[in-house]
């Protein structure tokens, strides 16, 4: 039976998707090994989900909430019970919850200009942050926070971690806010679990206690059972194409954190003055409402395939981070492939095996808000999608491929399988283990 049923999956990964007998059999293998850590996630991804239907009925969620709101937006009921859903999910006091936030950088810029007036000083705790916020903090005559008179400091990351002595050194009495990201961005340190998260709170805090401690929470949500304001953020903010919208939402972002912060974001979003009564939710709130509640298991399969990933990676010779068996904190793999062309070639197999667009070869192209090319591989059905399986790199050293996202393992097991096929045709498939 077993045999039979490999058989068929085998076949059609070879006929269809013309997958190697060499990777199908190491990919069996894999799949046996990390059973047990997938039977986890799974545990994982049910409480969460049970913790979304808890705030979706305290918070009476009816049919008529789906519908939306057009012009001013005033008395958008769906848009206030989703943003109630949001805060009592995320353990905040308020929610932002909105179509008009672009992505996660915008709803990153929210918070940082919403709350930070010039004369303050914003310090990253966890190193150099995510590419697009460098424009952000430090862009010359765009608006960023250097242009209003908000000073940056950074305490870079030791040994990969956050560095207690340096974040103390750089704590002043001008020190408004604190900066944390969750996720690794394009780098090859391990997310930042949220245990770590308390603990650096709980320190930043012991130092002058009035600091707001911001989370970027972009590929966090629902990966773990606690979420950043629970371990004490003030307020935490992420986009709705990744993790919280389940790869149901079609556009937009949230701010999560103290009432009185939310009010200031809001304020940035729309105008000082009108705070979170207006902003129209179009054609948004039946798919905001659905994709929080498809996320913990989109989540949870997303999760599985990165330890899927890890471990074929690593099986192949690469470098990889985390390993399949590490703890995470976000849906993110990298995978250091060492050079330009095997990047390029990784990515082209993973596009391959996507739902739509599998016939386009990416190519490297310069992205908004990024320092160097970078190749972008998704075939996903909502643009620039990465809680759908997603390859993504920038083109400098080490050269290394992140991979997140997939609404099914399935998928994220071709992809896979299709990226390392790719690599083996290019000859860049050299020490395998
Ligand atoms: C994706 C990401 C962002 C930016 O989000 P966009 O939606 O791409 O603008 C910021 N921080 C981290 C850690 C991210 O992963």
């Amino acid at each position: 039976m077993e045999t039979d049923f490999y058989y068929n999956i085998n076949n059609i990964a070879l006929k269809d998707f013309g997958i190697s007998p060499e990777i199908l059999k190491i990919s069996e293998a894999v799949s046996e090994e990390i059973a047990p850590i997938l039977r986890d996630i799974e545990q994982i991804a049910e409480y969460n989900q049970l913790k979304v239907l808890a705030a979706m009925k305290r918070a009476y969620l009816s049919e008529y909430h789906l519908y939306d709101s057009t012009g001013y937006g005033y008395n958008d009921t769906g848009r206030e019970t989703i943003e109630e859903i949001y805060a009592e999910v995320f353990k905040a006091e308020d929610a932002l919850v909105r179509p008009q936030i672009v992505s996660g950088t915008h709803a990153i810029t929210l918070c940082l200009f919403g709350v930070l007036r010039p004369g303050d000083e914003l310090l990253s705790a966890t190193g150099t942050p995510y590419d697009t916020l460098l424009g952000v903090i430090s862009g010359d005559n765009c608006g960023s926070l250097k242009d209003f008179g908000i000073k940056y400091k950074e305490a870079s990351l030791k040994n990969h971690k956050p560095d207690f002595n340096a974040i103390k050194e750089k704590i002043n009495e001008k020190t408004r806010m604190v900066l944390i990201q969750r996720s690794r961005g394009y780098s090859l340190r391990p997310a930042i679990s949220i245990d770590e998260i308390e603990e650096l709170i709980r320190f930043i805090k012991s130092i002058k206690h009035d600091i707001i401690c911001f989370v970027d929470n972009c590929y966090g949500e629902f990966v773990e059972v606690r979420e950043p304001i629970e371990v004490g953020a003030d307020l935490c903010a992420g986009s709705l194409i990744k993790n919280p919208g389940g790869g149901i939402a079609l556009a937009g972002g949230y701010v999560v954190g103290k009432r009185e912060l939310v009010k200031q974001c809001a304020y940035r979003l729309t105008a000082p003055g009108l705070d979170k009564s207006c902003g129209p939710s179009m054609f948004s709130n039946r798919l905001t409402a659905q994709g929080l509640f498809y996320s913990p298991k989109v989540v949870g399969e997303a999760l599985k395939g990165a330890v899927y990933t890890s471990r074929m990676m690593e099986k192949f010779g690469f470098e990889v981070s985390p390993k399949f068996n590490e703890k995470r904190s976000d849906i993110v793999t990298a995978a250091v492939l060492g050079d330009k062309d095997a990047l390029i070639s990784f990515c082209k197999g993973i596009q391959a095996a996507g739902p739509v667009d599998a016939h386009v070869q990416p190519e490297p192209s310069a992205m908004p808000g990024y320092d160097c090319k970078v190749i972008m591989a998704g075939g996903s059905f909502i643009q620039g999608s990465s809680i759908e399986l997603s390859a993504d790199g920038p083109l400098r050293e080490p050269y290394a491929v992140y991979i997140q996202g997939g609404l099914n393992f399935a998928h994220v097991k071709l992809g896979i399988m299709k990226g390392l096929q790719s690599l083996m045709e290019s000859g860049k498939l050299l020490n395998k283990k």
